[in-house]
């Protein structure tokens, strides 16, 4: 029993089946002191605390990071879990915290998060999610590229693959650098927090994790139409070794003008651009 009297993670797991599925990105924390720490990471980003915020969790499996969110003290937890076996084990977590956690069986990507969060009283909302490896870039992206320039969310908390994580906070001239860097620094502040070790997990991965804490920029940049920017940062990216004056021109025009009026030397590289660069080539481009 843990302090909040309810069963073993690993009791869990044996008691509702949950012999780890490989499509639903499966792997499941069991030990609630680093649940705890991932949680606390999340504490004070994009300056709101948890006490006062909603927590929207994708996948919470048998419950690791549910039970320290709400241990913790979060207000309240809205949570989405594709796996019905899951789903049932989560009612143990809600009869312990009644009115406190309410489980949506359901694809996340499919979601639209504030209808299931409802009224937030004014509250804060926090993103923190283990999420399953196969839609966690996908579910990231959705994150990142609300219509709104401020997102409906005060902070994300998320465990990644560490290459991936890497990638996310990655700087130009970097191997790691890519779209998912643009993309991800363009309007949020990405840092790593920390490592997690593929032997914290049932089963282990074969790769170590991290946490990757972002927070959104407050200030809005000279941006372009999110849709036009990925675009650009899609072209120039996928062909990362051919100078832009080539790569771009899978866009369908002729780069060189818009490259001339953005200030970039036609002979560079996308992994040589700054974020800056890439929102005024994506003005550029735009006309
Ligand atoms: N949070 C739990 C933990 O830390 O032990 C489980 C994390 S596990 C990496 C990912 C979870 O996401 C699984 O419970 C899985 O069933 C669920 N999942 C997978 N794909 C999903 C999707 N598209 N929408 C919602 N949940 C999903």
């Amino acid at each position: 029993m843990y302090e909040d009297g309810l069963r073993p993670l690993r009791d869990v797991i044996s008691h509702f089946g949950l012999d780890a599925k490989k499509s639903l990105g499966q792997n499941f924390l069991t030990d609630l002191n680093l649940t705890g720490k991932i949680v606390r990471s999340a504490e004070g980003l994009g300056d709101t605390d948890l006490k006062d915020s909603i927590v929207y969790e994708v996948g919470p499996g048998p419950g690791a990071l549910t039970r320290a969110i709400l241990m913790n003290g979060a207000h309240r937890v809205v949570a989405v879990e594709m796996d019905p076996r899951c789903v049932e084990a989560q009612k143990e977590i809600q009869a312990a915290y009644p009115g406190k956690l309410n489980v949506i069986q359901g694809d996340a990507l499919e979601m639209n998060e504030l209808d299931l969060i409802g009224d937030t009283e004014g509250r804060p909302i926090k993103i923190i999610a283990n999420l399953p490896y196969n839609v966690g870039t996908a579910l990231l992206v959705k994150w990142l590229t609300t219509d709104q320039w401020l997102p409906w969310y005060s902070s994300l908390t998320l465990m990644f693959q560490k290459e991936v994580g890497e990638r996310i906070v990655a700087a130009p001239r970097t191997k790691a650098y890519g779209r998912l860097s643009v993309l991800g620094q363009y309007r949020a502040k990405a840092k790593i927090m920390f490592d997690v070790p593929a032997r914290a997990f049932i089963p282990p991965p074969k790769v170590t994790s991290c946490i990757v804490g972002l927070t959104p920029t407050p200030e809005q940049l000279e941006t372009p139409q999110q849709k036009v920017l990925e675009k650009v940062v899609y072209a120039a990216f996928n062909q990362r070794r051919k100078m832009l004056r080539t790569s771009l021109k899978a866009l369908g025009k002729d780069p060189l003008p818009y490259l001339a009026a953005a200030g970039i030397p036609q002979t560079c590289r996308a992994e040589e651009l700054t974020v800056e660069d890439f929102c005024r080539l994506a003005h550029a481009y735009q006309g």
